[in-house]
């Protein structure tokens, strides 16, 4: 069973001193590696936090430490110890790497299987994880919590619609989890198939998560499917999913406080605001061992939310994510920084110095549009070039993103520049339509 009651019900106090002696121990495990061994060599840093509030003195992590650490600075294991690498998309330079021990994998899938059982999964259901398997973390971090449970999981990873339905029908599948984009384009699919999810599927609950999307979405996706959808949040430097996730009122994300200590801070000041404040989610792993991480700044925007949840858990419930304090584009899922794109084009002599970035909806599912200008000097201007041209940035792209964007070519010193901070990234994903 996986309804840890004592844990998710503990009394608040109780929790903080959990939490506190976790923490302790976190920060001697995190010692073992190069990065915070180092960073914590100075003696301001090494004494024990005696109280939890005392974590702010601590400086944060970030991204950007990540990547330069890479790839061992953060390991606090032998390698030996470790069986599991994951890895974040979204990566300029080096990639974001996290390492698991078997406890660590372990921890997980048991949060993952607290998640799933919270929400009523239960041994009879048949579960079809439509996340990608691999480096990605939804596939594999759901996979391990549901066969925790005992759900039969069907692995079959995103896409290739037809099947999934095909699957879905077939073998009663109950319990999904899927990419919000995702769960609404491939209900096109059941259109054409004349399939109708409420009269001729099994399903009853949907996870879905790894993008920020709106609440009018979750509904229209309650339905359009007849089902009840629940919000996952995490992220690969975290574990994955299991991090926050809704209890059954969904009304807020529950945190699982004995895992993960949790900070808003304002993202310019880097101070630490009173409950119930918007800024950005910082936190601290309580039980990793290959690889703590202290004050990891998310980068993702969002609150605490008042009072005590219907549901009897005492962990504290965060708003559903409304977006992020840096620039990072999350495309069906995938992480993108605008300067990948640029680095990329940039590395194409036919082409010219100014581009623009505009994201789209099209059946439901995220575009991504690039506008580059061609470089006069090395272009000859015949249309066969063009298109080889348009062809090479394309693939150089894909290559890099992981997505395939579309890509036109304007003529030199045709789109428009900004005065000040140029403005390259347009996203018309809430309606507005866009000029590519
Ligand atoms: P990754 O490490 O590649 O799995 O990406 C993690 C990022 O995905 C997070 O930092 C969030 O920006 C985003 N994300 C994950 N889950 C959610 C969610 N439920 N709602 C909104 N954004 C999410
Ligand atoms: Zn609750």
């Amino acid at each position: 069973m996986y309804w840890e009651k004592d844990v998710e019900t503990m009394d608040r106090a109780d929790l903080a001193g959990l939490q506190l002696q976790r923490l302790n121990a976190s920060l001697t495990q995190a010692k073992r590696s190069a990065f915070y061994g180092k960073r914590f060599s100075s003696t301001s840093y090494n004494d024990e936090i005696l109280e939890l509030r005392d974590l702010s003195r601590i400086p944060f992590t970030t991204k950007d430490d990540l990547r330069n650490a890479f790839p061992y600075g953060f390991l606090s294991v032998d390698l030996q110890e470790v069986i599991r690498l994951h890895s974040s998309s979204g990566t300029t330079g080096n990639p974001t790497v996290v390492f698991h021990t078997a406890s660590d994998i372990d921890r997980w899938g048991n949060l993952i299987a607290r998640c799933m059982y919270t929400t009523g999964v239960r041994k009879h259901d048949v579960f079809q994880n439509m996340m990608g398997y691999g480096l990605f973390t939804g596939g594999l971090g759901f996979h391990y919590g549901a066969e925790k449970l005992g759900v039969m999981t069907i692995p079959i990873g995103p896409g290739n619609s037809k099947r999934q339905i095909w699957f879905l029908k077939q073998l009663k599948a109950t319990v999904i989890h899927i990419l919000p984009s995702y769960a609404l384009r491939l209900y096109s699919f059941f259109e054409e198939l004349e399939v109708d999810p409420k009269r001729d599927l099994h399903l009853r609950i949907a996870f879905i998560g790894a993008e920020p999307h709106s609440e009018e979405i979750r509904k229209k996706i309650e339905l359009l499917y007849g089902i009840k959808v629940y919000n996952s949040y995490g992220l690969s430097e975290m574990c994955g999913p299991g991090v926050a996730f809704e209890c059954e009122c969904q009304d807020g994300l529950h945190v699982w406080e004995d895992h993960f200590y949790p900070e808003i801070i304002d993202p310019d000041t880097g101070e630490v605001l009173p409950d119930g404040e918007r800024g950005e989610l910082v936190l601290t792993t309580l039980s990793r061992e290959a690889m703590p991480l202290v004050r990891y700044r998310t980068r993702d925007l969002t609150r605490f939310l008042p009072g005590k949840c219907p549901c009897g858990r005492t962990h504290r419930r965060i708003d559903r994510i409304t977006g992020r304090s840096d620039d990072m584009l999350i495309i069906n899922g995938v992480n993108i920084f605008p300067i990948q794109i640029e680095k990329t084009l940039m590395a194409i002599p036919e082409i010219g110095r100014n581009y623009l970035i505009e994201i789209h909806k099209e059946s439901f599912m995220d575009k991504l549009s690039v506008k580059v200008e061609i470089n006069e000097e090395v272009f000859q201007g015949t249309l066969a070039e063009l298109e080889k041209l348009q062809g090479k940035a394309v693939a150089a792209l894909r290559t890099e993103l992981g997505v395939t964007p579309s890509v036109k070519l304007v003529e030199p010193s045709s789109l428009p520049v900004s005065e000040g901070k140029a403005q390259r990234v347009y996203d018309y994903r809430d309606g507005e339509k866009g000029s590519l």
